[in-house]
Parts: C-alpha cells; sequence; structure tokens
C-alpha cells in the first residue's frame, strides 16, 4: 500500500484525479473525507490543501504527493522530485504598474514586492544582487499595488489576464512550474515498487497524449515513399488489401504534424484516411 497526497480542491484537483483514472487507478467518490481508498490498486489518497503536500511526504504523512513545482522549491522539504507531469503549468513573474518604466532589475533596488513566494524571491533577489523589500501576503497578491500595499508584485502568471485586469505587467519570468510527482526520501522496497508500477503508467498515459492512430489505404508501389514521409517512426504496419495493388498502412502521428502528414501522403496517393484517438501506448 502506498499513501499518496493530492491537492483537495483547486487548480491541480481534477488533472490529479483524471491522471490516476487515466493510469487505471479509481478511487472512492468521497469529496468530504480527507483519506480514500483505491478500488483497485494499492493506494490510499489523502487530501491536502497544496501547501501542506511537499511537508506531509517529507515527514512520511504520505509517501508520495502530486504538487505544483512551485510549492517544492518554496517550501524547502526534502522530498524528491520524481516526475514532471505535464499538467499545472505556469510562471512565477515579477509585476509592476504597467505605466512604470523598466530599466531592468535594478528597479526594484529598494521596492516593496508582495507576494507569496518570499523564499523563491529572496533567493532570486540575493543571485542578482538586487535589495528589496520583501512583504508576504497570502493571497491577492495582484491587488497589492493598486491599493498602495506595495510597488510590484511577484506572483504566478498563466494566461496573464489577472495581471492586465489590474493595471500591471510582467517583467521578469523567474520560475516556470507545473504539477510534478515528489516522493519521501525513505521508502520501503514495497512502495518502491508500487511507485515504479504508478510511473510506468503514467508514461504510458503521457506518450498516447496528443498522438492520433491513422489508417489509410495506398498503391503497394507508394509503401517506400510513405515511409519516408514518416521519420522517426518505427516502421509503420502494412496490411494487404484484397484488391490487388493495394496496401493498408497504420501509424501513429502526433497531432501538431498530423494534417502535414495526411496532406503529403495525399499527395503520393494515399486514400480512405481514418483518424483515431489513441488510448494508451504500452512500450
Ligand atoms: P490550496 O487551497 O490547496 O492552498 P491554492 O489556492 O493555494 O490552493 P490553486 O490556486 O488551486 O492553489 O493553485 C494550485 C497550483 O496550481 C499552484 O500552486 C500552481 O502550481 C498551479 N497553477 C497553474 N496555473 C495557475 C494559475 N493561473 N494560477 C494559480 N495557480 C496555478
Ligand atoms: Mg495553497
Amino acid at each position: 500500500m502506498i499513501r499518496i497526497a493530492i491537492q483537495a480542491k483547486g487548480r491541480l484537483n481534477e488533472d490529479s484525479v483524471a491522471l490516476l483514472a487515466e493510469a487505471g487507478i479509481s478511487i472512492e467518490e468521497s469529496r468530504r473525507k480527507l483519506l480514500s481508498q483505491s478500488t483497485d490498486f494499492p493506494l490510499e489518497v489523502l487530501y491536502l490543501r497544496d501547501d501542506d503536500i511537499p511537508q506531509a511526504v517529507a515527514m512520511g504523512v504520505a509517501d508520495i504527493g502530486i504538487v505544483g513545482l512551485n510549492e517544492v522549491e518554496e517550501k524547502r522539504q526534502k522530498v524528491d522530485i520524481v516526475h514532471r507531469l505535464g499538467f499545472g503549468k505556469c510562471r512565477i513573474s515579477l509585476a509592476i504598474p504597467k505605466a512604470e518604466e523598466y530599466t531592468g532589475l535594478e528597479y526594484f533596488n529598494g521596492k516593496k514586492v508582495a507576494t507569496s513566494y518570499p523564499v523563491i524571491l529572496s533567493q532570486f533577489f540575493a543571485e542578482k544582487g538586487i535589495k528589496a523589500d520583501i512583504h508576504e501576503i497570502a493571497g491577492s497578491v495582484e491587488i497589492a499595488p493598486s491599493v498602495g500595499m506595495a510597488d510590484a508584485i511577484f506572483d504566478i502568471v498563466s494566461s496573464g489576464g489577472t495581471l492586465v485586469t489590474n493595471g500591471l505587467r510582467e517583467v521578469e519570468k523567474v520560475i516556470f512550474s507545473e504539477a510534478v510527482l515528489i516522493a519521501g526520501p525513505a521508502l520501503s522496497e514495497e512502495k518502491k515498487q508500487i511507485l515504479a508500477q504508478m510511473l510506468f503508467r503514467f508514461e504510458s498515459v503521457e506518450r498516447s497524449r496528443g498522438m492520433k492512430y491513422v489508417l489509410m489505404n495506398l498503391p503497394t508501389e507508394k509503401i517506400e515513399s510513405a515511409v519516408k514521409i514518416l521519420p522517426g517512426m518505427k516502421s509503420p504496419t502494412i496490411l494487404p488489401l484484397a484488391q490487388e495493388g493495394w496496401s493498408s498502412m497504420h501509424v501513429v502521428i502526433g497531432e501538431k504534424e498530423l494534417w502535414d502528414k495526411i496532406e503529403q501522403l495525399k499527395a503520393i496517393g494515399a486514400e480512405d484516411i481514418l483518424v483515431l484517438a489513441l488510448e494508451k501506448m504500452i512500450r
């Protein structure tokens, strides 16, 4: 049995639960409980505030956890980052009132900067030799300059919309974050094995993300040119069609290059192209 801490509610909760589900790990529907069990995997889920997850994992209250890299960096707990999960992407940036002229980092010397990430910010300023006054506040950081609480802010940005609404302008991107899987420093052999099994499943889920399974018919003599259009793939599956001189080709193509490849394949004579969703890619 392994215990994972995930965010009880908030931006990372849904994606964390969805990742477990995609990995074939179902958990009892029990939003109100602090702890719930998986019905089909040796896993227990502990629901916490994201701020508490690094410490819970470092202390062994949970064996592993899913949390933003930003919280891991801020909390400075002894945990290992086992895997980047690719969701909850954001950055933590310095922003100033938009009418201000920005001349570079020295701008912040002597300025008062509001943030919920004082540890990350003070380390950044120390590295850059900037002496600013860091003012820690728990929430609504973005309104601090307009109410006169600070000259600038250091806060999470994803699209930048909130900054614009508050008359602010992003001037320095300091760290990039995403959800990560963390583990405590002393897992038993049994737990390490369960973790490895989970990772294997997560990786299969990730690999299939953005991939499509493509089937098409094409003249058998064109197979060689078709294979050249799809370099980097292991050799595609080719099946003969009942009609003489024609074959069916099956390949996996990334969504980003899908239309480009399909146009090229059509140009050499591919027909009846089917594009299917790909659920898992297991290696
Ligand atoms: P909790 O109640 O668990 O303490 P919270 O209010 O601190 O929740 P959320 O706003 O739910 O936290 O954000 C959780 C994490 O989601 C952040 O720490 C960050 O890693 C990530 N995240 C991604 N995009 C954004 C965004 N636009 N704003 C805030 N957090 C984001
Ligand atoms: Mg929090």
